[in-house]
Parts: C-alpha cells; structure tokens; sequence
C-alpha cells in the first residue's frame, strides 16, 4: 500500500507535501512524486525512482513553489519502478494526476484513448485516467464534473488527485476501494491516503464514502456522492 498527500493553500504547500509523503512511507513503496500549480498557471513536477529522501534532494535543489498540489508513493503494479512510471502522470502541460489502486478496465481504455489519438507514455494502469479527465475538459466540463465523469468508467480500486493549471487553487479527489481522508485546516485544505500524513496541519479530519469526489480549495471543500449530489 502506498500513498497520496494532497493541499491547496495560500502558501508554498512543498514542505506540507514532503512531510505527509515522510509520514506515509511505512507503507512501503519504489517512487515519489509531487506536482504543484506554479503561478503563472503552469504545472511544475518532481519525480523520483526510490526514497521520498532522494525527491526532497531534488526539491531541494529545484524547490516548487506553488499553493496547490499533489504528491504520491508508488507501489508499482502495473509497469515496472521507474521515473516514467512514477506518479503524477500529466496529460499535456495543464493537467496532472496521483493515483493509489488498480484499474481493472485499463487496457479498453487505453485502446479507446489510442483509436483518438491519444499515446500513453508510462506502462501504468493510472494514466489513462488523467487522458481521459482530459478530454472531458476539452468537451468544457469542469475540473469536477470531468473527475466525475471519468470515475463512472472507471472498474477496480481508485483513491486519486487531480490538479489542473487551469484553475490554479482547486484541486479535485476521488475514492472507491481506496483510502483517502480530507483534513481541513486554517484557511487550508488537504487530502492524505490516512490520517497520520496530515497530522502536522491538522486535527480535523473528513472521511469520505465509498465513491464519493470532493473539490478542495484554501479554505473550502464540497463533497459529492456517487451521484454527483
Ligand atoms: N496501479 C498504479 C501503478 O501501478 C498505482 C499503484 C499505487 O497504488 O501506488 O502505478
């Protein structure tokens, strides 16, 4: 079992992000990543092959600086450990995606999104998810509404973040089968595969039903059942 952290705040949200990825590490896992929305409305993202030390290194050395991100350890199961493979996964330069499960349904996507012209990159069961998030946005659904959307063709076990450069200060979750919690602080949101991960900002917690989406923002969170309610 691996992990995702999550935080959309008025602040550099990096450290936040590393230190739920430290806390989330007894769960074994090859790779770790972050993306951010940097302002001007553009996506940085930091992966690494190995110990969430080796991504704080790089971090140190090419800090982000974003109030919004993601952040993920991978235990790989579909693809083999590598960079390429390691979460976020992006579609283009707007959109990135963690994700902790196994998408059963993944190769009839894979073929649906390549009949479209769109090529994958990782080996990973998770990336067809963010493509397809894509495209509902390129149709002019919200962030939301395309997380919404994707997540009903979706079979097997999904806890994930979505950002999107676009809206800079939202981020969009999901979960079926996996974990994900939400922690609510002062002016500051969060989202972590448990607990613990969010510990150092927050004491309050919001857990989330099987299927339900929640959009976060500095401040705020709606959350949505299955049915969009
Ligand atoms: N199935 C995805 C992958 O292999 C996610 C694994 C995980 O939960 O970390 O990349």
């Amino acid at each position: 079992m691996c992990g995702i952290v999550a935080a959309a705040a008025k602040r550099s949200v990096q450290e936040i992000l590393l230190e739920g990825l430290r806390r989330l590490e007894y769960r074994g896992y090859d790779s770790a990543g972050v993306a951010v929305v940097e302002s001007p409305a553009e996506l940085e993202v930091c992966k690494q092959l190995g110990k969430v030390e080796i991504l704080e290194a790089a971090l140190a050395a090419k800090p982000v600086t974003g109030f919004t991100g993601i952040a993920h350890t991978r235990w790989a199961t579909h693809g083999e450990p590598s960079t390429q493979n390691a979460h976020p996964h992006r579609s283009g330069k707007r959109l990135a995606l963690v994700h902790n499960g196994i998408i059963e349904n993944h190769e009839a996507l894979r073929e649906e999104l390549r009949s479209q012209g769109v090529v994958c990159v990782s080996d990973t069961d998770t990336e067809v998810i963010v493509h397809l998030v894509a495209r509902e946005r390129d149709r002019g659904s919200t962030l939301l509404s395309a997380v919404q959307s994707v997540v009903r063709q979706l079979e097997g076990a999904y806890a994930l973040a979505v950002i999107d450069a676009r809206v800079p200060g939202t981020l969009v979750v999901a979960r079926s089968g996996s974990p994900l919690v939400l922690g609510v602080g002062l002016g500051e949101t969060y989202a972590g595969s448990d607990t613990l991960a969010l510990r150092p900002v927050t004491d309050r917690f919001v857990y989330l039903a099987e299927g339900d989406t929640a959009e976060l923002k500095a401040g705020a969170y709606q959350i949505y059942d299955r049915l969009g309610d």
